[in-house]
């Protein structure tokens, strides 16, 4: 399993990885105060600065190395996501998060995704958790803010930067017909001239590197 991207706004304050072979997307932020986080980087040590750990949903590939992370402070994942656990059992290995408390949270209808429902982490615009279903109910992009600027980050909304080129859903999918429309989101999103960077989870293709934002 390779290391992926580094996400990192120019003042240091947000940090945003994912996490070895977990694919966990993590987010470290403590105002003002330079935080910087990733296992390439610094170690394991990072692990316990983190204060925000974004589950984009429950899979395993996504879940397994959760309860490392069980002491941040906000564990946080979709109530929809976590409704699918129960809907659909078979998807998911629950013994993954055993110890381990959710934060659940609520998408509202915001207009902003494929369905239009997203949730304002921050309440401040910066960074915006977008439902784009289909591979599972709750799963969710991240897309970081900076002024008209942003980052993408799709998830398994598809499996590479050629997923939304050439239109690949996800192989699996609880629902194909949200999985194709949220993959056409995900390639109008990537084709906005204010897109600095969209990417996969699994995307082979990325080497692990730093993309600067500036702040607004
Ligand atoms: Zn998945």
């Amino acid at each position: 399993m390779n290391n992926k991207p580094v996400l990192q706004f120019s003042t240091k304050q947000i940090c945003v990885t994912a996490v070895m072979v977990t694919f966990i997307f993590l987010m470290t932020m403590i105002p003002r105060i330079p935080i910087p986080l990733g296992y390439a980087h610094l170690g394991y040590a990072a692990i316990f600065w983190c204060v925000y750990v974004i589950l984009t949903h429950l899979h395993t590939d996504h879940a397994s190395g959760l309860r490392m992370l069980k002491d941040a402070k906000h564990i946080m994942v979709s109530e929809e996501e976590i409704r699918d656990t129960k809907e659909y059992p078979i998807r998911y290995v629950k013994s993954m998060w055993k110890g381990v408390s959710f934060e659940p949270f609520a998408f509202s209808d915001t207009g902003v995704g494929p369905v239009g429902k997203s949730y304002d982490l921050f309440d401040d615009g910066s960074v915006e958790l977008i439902q784009i279903p289909g591979h599972t109910s709750g799963l969710t992009a991240v897309k970081i803010n900076t002024g008209d600027k942003y980052v993408l980050l799709f998830s398994d909304g598809g499996y590479a930067s050629k997923s939304w080129k050439e239109m690949v859903p996800p192989g699996t999918a609880l629902d194909e017909k949200q999985a194709l429309n949220s993959l056409k989101w995900i390639r109008d999103m990537s084709l906005n001239e204010n897109c600095v960077e969209s990417l996969a989870n699994h995307d082979a293709d990325i080497v692990p590197h730093t993309i600067e934002l500036e702040q607004v």
